[in-house]
C-alpha cells in the first residue's frame, strides 16, 4: 500500500482551516496578493514590486520573454533536461529554442558547452535549479554576455541557496517559481516571476497591468483538486488518492495541465495572474517556510545517509539545498533493466511510489518536444533514464526500518545483477 505523497510538500491542513477563517475574517480579499509577494519578497531578501503573481510559473516566464520584443528567429537556450511547459512558453512566445546538455554531476546546464555554443542570435538563457539543485554559474555568463538575458528556471528550488548565501531567484535578470501540486509549497497551480533587472521592470508591468484573473470556475477547481491532494497526502489516506482523483474528474472538476497542452497547445487564459484565494494559501505556507524547509532538510539527510550505503547509486548532496524531491542516479554500471523490478519492490516493501518524474529531456515521457533533436542531449536522455526520486514532503517520516529496507533491496539487486 503506497503511503508516501509527492504533492503537497509544505501544506497541511491546518493551513486550510486557517485559510477558511481568514477568508471569513477579511472581506477585502485582493489583499492577499500584496501578502503573498510581500513576504516571497522578504523571503528572497528583495524589494516586494519585483513579483508579479500568475496562474502558473509558465505564465511568469512567457510574460518575460514577451516583455523583451524579440524577432521571431531569436533564440531561448534552454537545458536539456527540463520541463514541457518551459518549452512550450517559448514556442507560443514564438521564438526558437537551443537544447544545451546539462552534467550528470549536478543535473543542471553544463556550462562550458554552453558559453561555446552560444551564438549572436541567442538571446535568453534559462537555467535551472533542477530538483533544488543550485546552479552556480550564472556570474560567468553574465560577465562573458551581459547582453543576454539570464533567467532562473527556480520552480524546483525555493529556499535553496548559492554558494555566496543568497537564495535562488535573486541572480538571474528574472527567475521564476512554481506553486503547483508537486513543488516546494503550492496554491494548486500557480507561479511568481521575479524581475531582479530594473531595465526589464517597466515592460513587464504595463504587460502584467492588462492581464486578468482566471474565470471563478477555475480557481474553484484548483481548490477542490487540491483539497483533494491535500487529504490524501497523509500516511493512512494516501492509498485512497486515485480513486478520490477518478471522482472528481468523471465531475470535471480536476484542474490539471490537459494533455493538449502537454502535445503543445496553447490553452485559454494564458497567461492570467494568480486568484487572492490561492495566494492566501501560498502566504499561509511561507509563514512557516523556514520550519518547513527545516523538516525537509532533516529528511535530505536520511537519503543521503542511506545512499552511502548503497553501491551502485549516487547523490548530489548540499545541506544548502532545499529539495523538491530526492533525486538518487544508477551508475553507469547498474543493470538498467533492474530499475523496474527495484521500484516495484520498493513499493510493496516500503510504501514509496517512487517517483515517475523527468523521465524525459523534456519531461514528461511522450510529451511535445519542441525544437528538440533526439540524441542532441545525450547526458540528459541518460540521466532521464536512470533516474529516480524519493519524497521531500513534511507529511512523511522515513524512519530506520524503511531505510535498512531500502539499501537491502537495492543492495540485493545490484551487487548481483
Ligand atoms: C513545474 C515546473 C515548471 C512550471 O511551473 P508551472 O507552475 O507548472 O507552470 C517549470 N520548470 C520546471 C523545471 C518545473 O518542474
Amino acid at each position: 500500500m503506497i503511503k508516501y505523497s509527492f504533492t503537497c510538500n509544505s501544506l497541511k491542513l491546518k493551513h486550510f482551516a486557517k485559510w477558511l477563517y481568514m477568508l471569513l475574517c477579511f472581506p477585502n480579499h485582493q489583499r492577499f496578493i500584496r501578502l503573498f509577494c510581500e513576504i516571497l519578497a522578504s523571503y528572497l531578501a528583495i524589494p516586494p514590486e519585483r513579483v508579479f503573481l500568475f496562474a502558473s510559473g509558465r505564465m511568469g516566464l512567457y510574460t518575460l520573454l514577451k516583455s523583451l520584443a524579440l524577432q521571431p528567429d531569436d533564440e531561448v537556450i534552454v537545458p536539456g533536461y527540463t520541463c514541457v511547459v518551459v518549452t512550450n512558453a517559448i514556442k507560443y512566445a514564438g521564438l526558437k529554442i537551443r537544447y544545451i546538455d546539462i552534467q550528470s554531476e549536478t543535473l543542471n546546464l553544463d556550462t562550458k558547452l554552453l558559453l561555446e555554443s552560444i551564438t549572436p542570435k541567442t538571446k535568453v538563457i534559462v537555467v535551472s535549479h533542477n530538483f533544488g539543485i543550485v546552479y552556480e554559474d550564472i556570474p560567468l555568463i553574465k560577465q562573458k554576455f551581459p547582453h543576454i538575458i539570464v533567467v532562473e528556471d527556480a520552480a524546483h528550488a525555493l529556499g535553496s541557496r548559492f554558494k555566496n548565501g543568497r537564495k535562488t531567484g535573486t541572480e538571474g535578470d528574472a527567475a521564476f517559481f512554481s506553486f503547483e501540486y508537486s513543488k516546494p509549497i503550492t496554491t494548486g497551480l500557480g507561479g511568481a516571476l521575479i524581475v531582479n533587472n530594473a531595465q526589464l521592470h517597466p515592460a513587464i508591468e504595463e504587460l502584467y497591468n492588462r492581464f486578468g484573473f482566471p474565470p471563478r470556475f477555475a480557481t474553484v477547481k484548483v481548490l477542490i483538486t487540491l483539497f483533494v491532494q491535500l487529504l490524501t497526502s497523509y500516511r493512512y489516506t494516501v492509498c485512497l488518492r486515485g480513486l478520490m482523483i477518478q471522482g472528481i474528474k468523471l465531475l470535471a472538476l480536476l484542474a490539471t495541465t490537459s494533455k493538449a497542452e502537454i502535445q503543445g497547445a496553447m490553452p485559454h487564459h494564458y497567461p492570467s495572474r494568480l486568484a487572492p484565494h490561492l495566494a492566501l494559501l501560498g502566504f499561509l505556507q511561507m509563514q512557516e517556510i523556514e520550519a518547513i524547509s527545516c523538516r525537509k532538510a532533516a529528511i535530505a539527510g536520511v537519503y543521503h545517509k542511506m545512499c552511502q550505503e548503497i553501491s551502485g547509486v549516487y547523490d548530489i548532496y548540499n545541506a544548502e539545498y532545499v529539495y523538491v524531491r530526492y533525486p538518487v542516479i544508477f551508475s553507469e554500471t547498474a543493470d538498467q533493466s533492474r530499475i523496474d523490478e527495484i521500484g516495484f519492490l520498493v513499493k510493496i516493501k516500503t510504501g514509496i511510489a517512487l517517483g515517475e518524474w523527468f523521465n524525459d529531456v523534456v519531461h514528461p515521457k511522450g510529451s511535445y518536444r519542441y525544437d528538440y533533436k533526439d540524441y542532441s542531449c545525450k547526458i540528459g536522455e541518460i540521466m532521464a533514464q536512470r533516474i529516480i526520486n524519493f519524497p521531500i514532503n513534511i507529511h512523511t517520516t522515513i524512519d530506520t526500518q524503511t531505510t535498512r529496507k531500502l539499501i537491502s533491496i537495492f543492495n540485493d539487486f545490484l551487487l548481483t545483477g
